[in-house]
């Protein structure tokens, strides 16, 4: 728990955010500025500010967030359409908050690109 990261406070219940689901180690948070009709935002509980600062012993959130992203895109309706999931890292990466989160994107055609 960082005293001053947003995704902390929201994940503690301190913050209020729209949470989708939650487990002890992982939650889904939809985003306040949706880039597509689904834009969610999958995290661990934990404090991990990036894919930079993860440990052999964080590996295993890795692979529960997307198992969430999994679950949160059947129940949102477009695990059939297809989507997208996204992590950012650091400033080149475009990553604005420091706590590690999956951008789960979907519900409309998403551009080819890269950046
Ligand atoms: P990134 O640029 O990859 O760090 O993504 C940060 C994302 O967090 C952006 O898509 C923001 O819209 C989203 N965001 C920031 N603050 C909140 C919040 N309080 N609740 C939900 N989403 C947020
Ligand atoms: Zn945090």
């Amino acid at each position: 728990m960082s005293e001053t990261c947003i995704f902390c406070k929201i994940a503690s219940g301190e913050v209020k955010g729209e949470i989708l689901e939650m487990d002890e180690e992982v939650v889904a948070l939809r985003d306040i500025h949706p880039q597509a009709p689904v834009h969610v935002l999958v995290m661990p509980v934990k404090h991990i500010e990036s894919v930079a600062a993860l440990t052999e012993g964080d590996a295993h959130v890795l692979g529960r967030m997307a198992l969430m992203a999994q679950r949160v895109a059947r129940r949102e309706g477009v695990a059939e359409s297809g989507y997208r999931l996204v992590v950012n890292q650091g400033e080149h990466g475009g990553q604005t908050v420091a706590h590690l989160h999956m951008h789960l994107l979907g519900g409309r055609q998403l551009r080819g690109g890269m950046g």
